[in-house]
């Protein structure tokens, strides 16, 4: 099913020329009401006028996170506050958090982007969805929920944390549907078999998981600890919150950008360039229809590439691949550059593991060093020749890394449940470095 067929399915040539009108629209727009803006595009010898093709947008300077920590709170706004009727804040993944607004139809156009979400996920009116991303100033917990009540869906108001209480919910509501974390995904259903629970036997058949990297492995453990179909979600505050990508359960393969929305492109993170589409690289937002809070040519920090072929669900977005890793929590460890997700997909998924870890990155003289560390399951831990198995196991994975990545890191395994359980986004990188 599709939300909305005449915008999801536009061919690529009317959907561009859709694109550029409502770019050349924003443009203006943030020229003539953003002080940021007009200064940045004098400053570059840019106008609006030289908008003519999407191509043209190439010549227009970037937005960077920086721009929106030096106007905070309210400066690149560009309505009135008497226009505003939401605020929302970021995680702050990494560093001070960034505020964004949203007007009335914000909230309306983001309502139905997480509306398409819920349908492209198979979900309808007849669906129960338990809600466990943060509600708050986190855009995770209202923007699912606004999208699940438009599908005319059932929405449990869960929020993160609690979870022994979400478990009881899970089981007396009996959701279809549940939306949070992966990493959340993970604790929920370790939780829920401590207590006594059968997690495989809920009456949950989808999950809708995001705002964090994850891996297709992940994925397995997940569908495999829940019983239930896994998808991908993605979105970010500064554009909108979830809802700017998701992938169709047709084909699970990529998240359908809602270019109708959102003009999307791939650059080199290191000097700036355009890449041609399905290049990986850093991807770069222009929102085309916010109206209290547009960006231009905003830097996500996300690396990944864009899927251009057509798909089976008959959707023309094109498709964002899985977010490989942000160019700023890149680990360059002696020389190689490697992404916390990389190294997931190498543990998760080994036999006498479970899929929690996490990766201290200190410094030695010059070096930068890893220790990766990562839990052992329970069955493993109380065997017997317990110590030699797991001697066994930390020399192939030390093996498995320089093999796969070309790192050299420091293995330890761990006591089962001994590292720290996440609710929502999951902290996995100490890094000794910089303290
Ligand atoms: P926030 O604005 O706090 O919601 O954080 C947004 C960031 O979360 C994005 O820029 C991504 O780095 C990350 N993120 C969100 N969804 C996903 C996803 N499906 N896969 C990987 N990373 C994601
Ligand atoms: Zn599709």
């Amino acid at each position: 099913m599709i939300y909305n067929e005449e915008f999801e399915t536009l061919p690529r040539e009317a959907l561009e020329a859709l694109q550029l009108k409502r770019l050349r629209q924003v443009v203006a727009r943030v020229y003539h009401t953003v002080n940021f803006y007009k200064k940045s595009f004098d400053k570059a010898g840019v106008s609006p006028d030289d908008l003519r093709t999407l191509n043209d947008l190439q010549r227009f300077p970037f937005t960077v996170k920086q721009d929106l920590r030096d106007n905070y709170p309210f400066g690149l706004f560009a309505v009135p506050m008497s226009n505003v009727v939401r605020l929302h804040a970021s995680s702050g993944t990494t560093g001070a958090s960034t505020v964004v607004g949203y007007t009335k139809h914000d909230i309306e156009i983001w309502t139905e982007l997480v509306g398409r979400c819920f349908v492209a996920a198979g979900l309808t009116k007849n669906d129960i969805i338990h809600n466990a991303y943060g509600y708050g100033l986190f855009t995770g917990g209202l923007g699912a929920h606004y999208g699940a009540e438009k599908i005319g869906a059932s929405v449990i108001p869960m929020s993160g944390g609690n979870t022994k209480r979400q478990i009881m919910i899970l089981q007396d509501f009996g959701p279809t549907a549940i939306c949070c974390t992966p990493s959340y995904a993970l604790n929920l259903a370790e939780q829920g078999r401590a207590m006594g629970v059968d997690m495989r036997a809920l009456k949950l058949r989808v999950g809708i998981f995001g705002a964090e990297p994850w891996s297709e492995k992940m994925r397995g453990e997940i569908e495999k600890a829940l019983n239930l179909t896994a998808l991908n979600i993605y979105g970010l505050s500064e554009i909108m919150g979830p809802g700017v990508a998701m992938e169709c359960s047709e084909e699970r393969n990529g998240m359908h950008i809602y270019e109708d929305n959102f003009l999307v492109e791939t650059i080199d993170p290191q000097t700036g360039e355009v890449l041609p589409p399905g290049t990986e690289g850093e991807i770069v937002f222009t929102t085309l229809t916010k109206e209290a809070f547009p960006l231009i040519r905003y830097r996500t920090r996300d690396i990944a590439r864009l899927n251009l072929t057509p798909c089976r669900c008959g959707r023309t977005h094109y498709r964002l691949e899985r977010i490989v890793g942000r160019s700023d929590d890149m680990l360059i460890i002696r020389g190689v550059n490697v992404f916390p997700s990389q190294i997931e997909a190498v543990l998760v998924g080994i036999d006498g593991l479970e899929p929690y870890y996490q990766l201290i990155v200190d410094r030695e003289g010059t070096l930068d060093t890893l220790e990766v560390q990562v839990e052992v399951t329970e069955k493993q831990f109380a065997g017997a020749d317990e110590i030699k198995v797991i001697q066994r196991l930390e020399k192939s994975l030390i093996k498995d890394m320089k093999d796969y990545l070309g790192i050299t890191a420091k293995v330890k395994l761990v006591e089962p449940k001994s590292i720290q359980r996440s609710f929502g986004k999951a902290n996995r990188v100490i890094d000794k470095r910089k303290i």
